[in-house]
């Protein structure tokens, strides 16, 4: 096993804290909070599709993204459709950020791309917060990050076109990914910007026409991210840089 490493206490083992430091917002942490979170945490490999808490459910486990893994927050509606309200990866969390834990939670969380977890429980997250005036510091800024996303996608929907909602999405989850080759469908784009698949495919279409993407068989492919720019609504920019004002530490990490 490797030595632990100066920001890793000694007695937790360092493969798990150099993990925890790939995750951008638990990598602002110091060796004090780091301990508070590390003993019980768990690197866990999470496929596509995988729900990693439902809506209802109580919010026992907290996701921190380590790889490109790429989780969405939907809605769940009574028909059973659902659509898209937050993406989040390795500059964030699942679970156990607005609620305190033994709540249940309002959306559902799923895989959108696989890839590596560290998984914390709650419990051990709401008591390290409890302890440590930085670490709720940290989580309250994050917390306010995720409203903006979630209050600018509201808007978005409403007022923005789908092959702007498209690009802003695309460009989102290719930072997220750290990648410009996604693992997506066009049946799962439609299911999560809530458009019909025929509709997704002309769009799709049309992007691919003019250049900025191209499809391929179960992915997309970024060709151009400055064209992506140039087409999405101002949306992605406008929550990156309230990112960036509330969580400067965090935004440096990437
Ligand atoms: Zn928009």
């Amino acid at each position: 096993m490797a030595a632990a490493t100066p920001s890793s206490p000694a007695h937790l083992p360092a493969a798990t804290s150099e993990r925890l430091a790939q995750n951008r917002l638990l990598a602002t942490l110091g060796p004090a909070e780091r301990e508070l979170l590390l003993p019980g945490a768990e690197v866990v490999e999470l496929a596509a599709g995988t729900v990693l808490v439902d809506s209802g459910d109580d919010v026992l486990s907290t996701y921190f993204p380590i790889s490109g893994m790429v989780a969405a927050l939907v809605v769940v509606m009574a028909d059973g459709s659902v659509a898209e309200a937050a993406t989040i990866g390795r500059e964030g969390a699942i679970g156990g950020v607005v609620s305190a834990g033994h709540k249940p939670a309002f959306a559902r969380a799923i895989v959108q791309l696989p890839g590596s977890c560290l998984r914390i429980e709650t419990a051990r997250l709401e008591a390290g917060k409890a302890r440590s005036p930085r670490l709720h510091d940290l989580f309250a800024r994050y917390a306010d990050a995720l409203l903006a996303q979630v209050l600018q996608s509201v808007v978005c929907n409403v007022l923005h076109p789908l092959d702007q909602r498209c690009c802003r999405w695309l460009l989102s989850t290719m930072d997220r990914a750290d990648s410009v080759e996604l693992e997506i469908t066009q049946e799962f784009l439609a299911q999560m910007l809530g458009v019909q698949r025929t509709t997704m495919t002309r769009t799709l279409g049309d992007l691919d026409r003019r250049g900025l993407i191209r499809q391929a068989r179960g992915r997309i492919i970024i060709r151009s991210r400055e064209g992506l720019e140039a087409s999405s609504c101002e949306c992605h920019a406008s929550v990156y840089r309230h990112f960036r004002r509330i969580l400067p530490e965090v935004a440096a990490q990437g």
